[in-house]
C-alpha cells in the first residue's frame, strides 16, 4: 500500500470532499440552468403558441360561418370582412411562426400557411367552387387542430420536463449533503483512529513513564508523523528506563558500600563509649555519644534505602518466624519512648489478648512501628498522646498508631506512603518512612492507610493476615 505522510493523507481526504462537492456543485447549477431555459420557453413560447392557436381555431371557424354567409347571400359587404378576417389569421400564423418550436410544427404551420392562401381566393370565385372552398375550409381547419395537438403535446413534454429537472435538482442537493456528511465522518473517523487514538495512547504512555512504570514499547502502526513520534516516545522511554535502572544499581552499590563502614565506626564508637579501650573524660564520653548516636542514623537510613531498592527489584527476603505482636509493639515503643518522653509525650497502648503469634519478619515489622512511632513523636505537640492499638478484625490484626498532632492536609494523605513525598517539608526528614512502611507491609500480605484531620491528628494503620497466604 502507498505509504503517505499524515499531512499528506488528511491534504487528499480534504481535496476528495472538494472535489465530489465541486461536481455536484456545477451538476447542480447544469440542472439548474436547464430548468430555467425549459421554464423560459414554456412561459415565453409554449403557452402563448397554445393560446394563439386557440384562438386561431375560433378565427376559422368564423371565417368559414363568414365565407357560408356569403355563398348564400353574395354580398360584397361579406366578401370584405372574409378578406379582413383571413388577413388577421395569416398574420397570427406569422406570429406562431416565432413561437413553435418543433419541426412538426413548423411543418403543419407551413401547411396551415399554404391552405389558407388557397382558401382566400375561393369565395371570389363562382358558385361552382363551392365544393371546393368547403373542403379547403375543413383541411385548414384540421391543419390548425393539429397544430394545436402538436403545441399541447409540446408543452406537456416540457412540463413533464420541468418536473424531472426540478426532481433532479433536489436529488442533486440531496446528494451533495449526503456526500459531504458521510466523506466528513469518514475523515473524523479517520482522524480519532488514525490520530487521536495513538495521540491517547502516547499520553497514557507519558504518564505511565511519569509515573516509571511504563514496560512494553508502543506498537508504531503506519509510518506518518504519528509513527515517527510513537519511535521517538519509545526511543526516550528506553533510555529513561536504562538511565533509572543505572541510577539504581548506582546508588545500590554506594549505599552498600556506605553499610560497612558505617557499622565499623558504630560498633567503635559504641566500645570507646563503654570504655573498652581505656576510661574516657566527660567531654570525650559526650563526644563519641554523638559519633555513636549520628553513626546510627546513617545506618538507619542507609539501611531503608537499601531495603527500598529491594522492594523496587522484589528483591526483599522476609526472614519469617512466628512472633507476638504484643512484645512487638512494646520493643518499638521502648526504643521511641526517651525521644517521646523529652517533648513530654505520653503512650496509651491497648493490645487484644486474641491475636496470635504471626509469621512474620520480627526485624522489618519492628522497622514498621518504629518508623510510625517516630512520625507520631516527631508530628505532635508537646504533652500529647500516642495511642498504639492491635486488634482482630475478621481475618486480619489490624495496628493502629494514633496521633493527636498536626495531622495531613487531605489531598496530600493519598501520597505520603509514595517514597521522598512529604506533606510537611520544615520538619526535616527523608520522605522515606512511610514509602518502607508500605512496602513491608504489603510484603507480608498486608494492607496500609491513613485518616487525618489537620490540627487534630492523624491515625496511621496497617493489618497483617492471620493466615499468611502459600504457607
Ligand atoms: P519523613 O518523616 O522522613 O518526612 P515519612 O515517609 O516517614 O518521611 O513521612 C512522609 C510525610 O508524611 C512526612 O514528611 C509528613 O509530612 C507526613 N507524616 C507522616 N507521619 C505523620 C504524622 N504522624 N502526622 C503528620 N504527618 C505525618
Amino acid at each position: 500500500m502507498l505509504a503517505l505522510r499524515l499531512s499528506h493523507k488528511l491534504f487528499l481526504a480534504f481535496a476528495l470532499i472538494l472535489g465530489v462537492v465541486l461536481s455536484l456543485a456545477g451538476w447542480s447549477l447544469i440542472t439548474t440552468r436547464r430548468l430555467t431555459a425549459e421554464n423560459h420557453g414554456i412561459i415565453h413560447r409554449a403557452l402563448p403558441a397554445v393560446r394563439l392557436e386557440v384562438t386561431l381555431l375560433e378565427g376559422v371557424a368564423a371565417l368559414r360561418r363568414i365565407e357560408a354567409r356569403h355563398a348564400i347571400l353574395r354580398d360584397p359587404a361579406y366578401l370584405q370582412l372574409f378578406g379582413e378576417r383571413a388577413q388577421a389569421i395569416e398574420g397570427d400564423l406569422a406570429v406562431l411562426g416565432a413561437l413553435v418550436s418543433t419541426a412538426e410544427e413548423r411543418q403543419t404551420l407551413a401547411d396551415a400557411a399554404e391552405q389558407l392562401r388557397k382558401y382566400r381566393t375561393l369565395p371570389e370565385r363562382p358558385p361552382t367552387a363551392k365544393t371546393e372552398a368547403v373542403q379547403s375550409a375543413l383541411r385548414l381547419e384540421a391543419l390548425v387542430h393539429r397544430l394545436y395537438e402538436q403545441s399541447s403535446s409540446e408543452l406537456r413534454r416540457r412540463g413533464t420536463l420541468t418536473g424531472q429537472l426540478e426532481e433532479q435538482s433536489r436529488l442533486v442537493a440531496l446528494l451533495a449533503i449526503v456526500t459531504s456528511l458521510a466523506m466528513s465522518l469518514a475523515i473524523a473517523v479517520f482522524a480519532s483512529l488514525r490520530i487521536a487514538r495513538p495521540l491517547r495512547e502516547l499520553r497514557v504512555a507519558a504518564r505511565a513513564v511519569e509515573r516509571r512504570k511504563l514496560s512494553e514499547p508502543i506498537p508504531v502502526r503506519g509510518c506518518d508523523e504519528i509513527a515517527e513520534l510513537t519511535i521517538a516516545f519509545n526511543r526516550m522511554a528506553t533510555r529513561l528506563r536504562e538511565v533509572d535502572s543505572l541510577k539504581q544499581h548506582l546508588f545500590a552499590a554506594i549505599t552498600h558500600d556506605l553499610r560497612t563502614p558505617l557499622t565499623v565506626i558504630a560498633w567503635s564508637a559504641e566500645r570507646l563509649g563503654k570504655g573498652a579501650p581505656g576510661m574516657l573524660g566527660e567531654r570525650q564520653a559526650s563526644l563519641v555519644e554523638n559519633i555513636r548516636m549520628s553513626t546510627d542514623r546513617l545506618l538507619g537510613l542507609v539501611n531503608q534505602l537499601l531495603d527500598l531498592g529491594r522492594l523496587k527489584t522484589g528483591k526483599l527476603h522476609l526472614d519469617l518466624d512466628l512472633a507476638d505482636v504484643a512484645s512487638l509493639i512494646q520493643d518499638a515503643v521502648d526504643e521511641i519512648r526517651p525521644w517521646a518522653e523529652d517533648r513530654r509525650l505520653r503512650f496509651d497502648i491497648t493490645v487484644s489478648d486474641s491475636i496470635p503469634k504471626l509469621l512474620l519478619d520480627a526485624k522489618r515489622m519492628h522497622q514498621v512501628l518504629v518508623n510510625l512511632l517516630a512520625n507520631a513523636v516527631k508530628f505532635s505537640k508537646t504533652e500529647g498522646l500516642i495511642t498504639v492499638t492491635a486488634e482482630v478484625v475478621h481475618h486480619d490484626v489490624v495496628v493502629k498508631v494514633i496521633d493527636t498532632g498536626i495531622g495531613i492536609p487531605a489531598h496530600l494523605q493519598s501520597t505520603v506512603f509514595e517514597r521522598y513525598e512529604q506533606a510537611h517539608t520544615e520538619r526535616g526528614g527523608t520522605g522515606l518512612g512511610l514509602a518502607v512502611v508500605k512496602g513491608f507491609v504489603l510484603a507480608h500480605g498486608g494492607r496500609v492507610w491513613v485518616e487525618s484531620e489537620e490540627g487534630k491528628g492523624s491515625c496511621f494503620a496497617f493489618t497483617l493476615p492471620l493466615e499468611v497466604p502459600g504457607r
